[in-house]
């Protein structure tokens, strides 16, 4: 991909490959006005010239190659620097055959424009300082997203919620620094002017906000991808049945697709605006045995990869001590995944109060009934809490990326190595090197600092005409 050459007008199809209603192609670039002009003509058959046409404007006419009628379309006009990609730009909404788009889009190429490369427009749009990175990364992430919560995420982070707070901190890291290197341009005199009290103060301020948004990208991640669930148990303690249950509450948006890996069917719901993934719901419906199989590798990564473990015993055929061993054994595999074993007494609807009491020293135990659907909001509660102790404010910014994660962490690092220098009391120059790491780290997040590298990274991610 080249960067930075703004002279080619590039082009694409906006709208998905394949025949629909309508079907826009873009072009973007110096030459969008000529090469469009010389394609057009208005409903009457005159030639219009677009670079005259007043930005953010429609027009209605033919695409003509010589004297032919390609297609009726409407064309929509934006002026550089007002555009997606700062450029000029010319949208056509044609007809959505795939042979209509095909010959338009080589009408285009013939007359000089080149196909654009995936993420193209949005990388104009970076390097045209219409987005910062953090922005542009979130259109892909909004593209993408298939829940209200990944949805609400990434427009936050798209129209700059969370690009604002990374410059506050820059900000003041900034005010930070110059009161550190104020004192250098007078080290001979030995004079502090920056109270170090204060100093303390700012560093540990900065600190728990940038590892609170680090944090924050455990809930992030769970919005975007969704989260992992496993149903284990017995067979016969009620797995499909809790599934089922779960499945077709009405709050829930279900679909089934094939997972990513292996054989392993996934059905996912939205609930409270976050998609919950059931991981092979066919293993349970089919075997009706998750547990049973332990040991068995294929099972132990299921639930080792899990955020959320379901397990689900029936307490008539089980004792406490049973089930106690089984969640230990459970904890042991989830120990480096840090998932949330949930233990669930299901059948409550058969059991008496006694039985149920026997189970009462099962840490967090939830007593329900899958089939008659007692309990199971409260379980659902369960499982949204373990993703966010708090109800979820989408208004609060959530790293959803984990590129700006770990850049979040190595700030937090150096921040942290600041801090430390200030208790050593340690001189100026130590202070201000580590702090204008930390600032080189917050500036990867938003693009100030960038490399082709990264960037061919970012966007060679996008779907082509993005
Ligand atoms: P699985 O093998 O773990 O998937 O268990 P199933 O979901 O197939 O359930 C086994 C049996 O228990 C079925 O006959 C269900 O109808 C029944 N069952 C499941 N949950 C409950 C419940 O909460 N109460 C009662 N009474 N029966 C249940």
């Amino acid at each position: 991909m080249k960067h930075g050459n703004h002279e080619d007008t590039i082009v694409a199809l906006e709208t998905p490959a394949g025949t629909a209603a309508i079907a826009v192609i873009r072009l973007s670039g110096p030459a969008s006005f000529p090469i469009s002009s010389a394609l057009f003509r208005s409903a009457s058959g005159r030639t219009k010239d677009l670079a005259t046409c007043k930005s953010h404007t429609l027009h209605y006419g033919r695409i003509v190659d010589g004297d032919t009628v390609i297609d009726e379309v409407l064309l929509s006009v934006f002026k550089a620097p007002k555009s997606y990609t700062g450029e000029d730009i010319v949208e056509v909404s044609c007809h959505g055959s795939v042979y209509i788009q095909q010959l338009l889009l080589s009408l285009f190429v013939k007359r000089g424009a080149r196909l654009a490369e995936p993420g193209e427009f949005t990388m104009r749009a970076f390097l045209n300082r219409r987005l910062d990175l953090a922005q542009a990364e979130a259109v892909a992430d909004l593209i993408a997203a298939e829940s209200a919560g990944a949805h609400q995420v990434a427009l936050q982070q798209m129209r700059g919620g969370f690009s604002n707070d990374i410059k506050k901190l820059r900000d003041e890291l900034i005010h930070f620094a110059s009161l550190i290197e104020l004192e250098l341009d007078f080290s001979e005199e030995d004079v502090q002017f920056a109270d170090r009290k204060d100093l303390k103060k700012l560093v540990t301020h900065l600190l728990s906000t940038v590892l609170a948004l680090a944090e924050s990208f455990r809930l992030g991640h769970a919005l975007k991808n969704g989260i992992p669930v496993v149903i284990a148990g017995k067979p016969n303690a009620g797995k499909s049945t809790l599934l089922n249950a779960l499945l077709n509450d009405d709050r829930a948006i279900v679909s089934e697709i094939a997972g990513t890996t292996r054989d392993t069917i996934e059905e996912e719901i939205a609930i409270g605006g976050i998609m919950f993934r059931f991981i092979d719901t066919a293993g349970i419906r089919e075997t009706a045995d998750v547990i049973e199989s332990l040991g068995v590798k294929r099972t132990f990564e299921k639930i080792s990869s899990s955020a959320i473990v379901l397990y689900l015993f029936d307490p008539a055929e089980m004792k406490p001590a049973e089930v106690k061993k089984t969640l230990e054994e459970l904890t042991a595999i989830t120990a480096s995944s840090r998932a949330a074993v949930i233990p669930v007494l299901n059948k409550s609807d058969l059991a008496n109060d006694a039985m149920v009491k026997s189970f009462s020293g099962i840490e967090n135990v939830m007593s329900i009934s899958a089939k008659q659907q007692i309990n199971t909001g409260l379980l659902v509660e369960k499982m949204l809490e373990t993703v966010s102790h708090s109800k979820i404010n989408f208004n609060q910014t959530i790293v959803v990326n984990a590129r700006h994660r770990e850049a979040l962490e190595n700030t937090a690092t150096d921040l942290e190595r600041v801090q430390k220098g200030l208790d050593t009391n340690v001189t100026g120059d130590f202070l201000a090197s580590d702090i204008r790491q930390a600032l080189y780290h917050l500036g990867l997040i938003t693009g100030e600092i960038s490399t082709d590298d990264l960037l061919e990274n970012i966007f060679s991610r996008f779907c082509i005409g993005k």
